[in-house]
């Protein structure tokens, strides 16, 4: 299955440039000239990664990844006329994944788009948490676990519960499965409840994003992961 890849560019020519190199490179590229657009296509299906010009007619390209960073982890790549430095710093502050300026070669960009998608999970990766919307990411290298780019100072059984969670989304774990996935030995820490533990990671996530709870509580039940983003 091929990625796709969203392109919001205003001025034609430029996207007709970028969507040949890109179908060379065997993407699915889809076209829209405003953020507004960009935000409908969104939300009606995710994609891989996003080019992004930052002037756009409707809105402003930092802006509008600002509002797509509230919900989606998708790599971003800008456009820009503007090569100023403090743009470049801006761009990857908000969010940005790369910057590429104006006037590029579309062979320069879709290296770029390829080098990008290189380093982001799959969307059929085999952890859940790879998909491309979704605003997690696992650096199993580094046994770490990155909610909204940031990374999260996690316990061990933080880190596995939390990583338990990500590789189902939606799926309601019992704390009694919880508790037999995460915990070598349930008998010996019968005081370190999986309550505990979730209550502590909700704490982290929700230090890097106070309006977001990515963990539902199933009274009675258990906890699973936001399944929709
Ligand atoms: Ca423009």
């Amino acid at each position: 299955m091929s990625q796709r890849i969203l392109v919001v560019e205003d001025e034609p020519a430029i996207a007709d440039t970028i969507t040949y190199a890109l179908h060379t490179e065997g993407f699915e590229v889809e076209w829209c000239a405003t953020g507004e657009e960009s935000l409908r296509i969104l939300a009606a299906n995710p994609v891989d990664l996003i080019v992004l010009d930052v002037g756009l007619p409707d809105r402003n390209g930092f802006d509008l990844c600002k509002e797509i960073r509230k919900t989606s982890a998708v790599p971003v790549i800008f456009l820009t006329a503007r090569t100023s430095e403090v743009d470049r710093v801006v761009g990857l502050e908000i969010g940005g994944d790369d910057y590429v300026a104006k006037p590029f070669s579309p062979r320069e960009l879709a290296a770029r788009v390829k080098a990008v998608l290189r380093r982001t999970p799959s969307v059929q990766g085999e952890s859940n948490a790879a998909r491309a919307n979704s605003p997690f990411f696992i650096d199993k290298d580094r046994m770490q676990i990155l909610y909204f780019g940031k990374p999260l100072d996690l316990s061990r059984y933080e880190f596995r519960i939390l990583e338990v969670l990500l590789r189902r989304p939606g799926w309601v774990y019992s704390r009694d499965k919880l508790m037999e996935m995460v915990w070598e030995a349930p008998e010996a820490s019968m005081d370190r409840t999986v309550d505990t533990h979730v209550k502590t990671v909700r704490a982290k996530l929700k230090a890097i994003k106070p309006d977001l709870d990515p963990i539902l509580t199933h009274r009675g039940v258990g906890y699973s992961l936001r399944e929709s983003w």
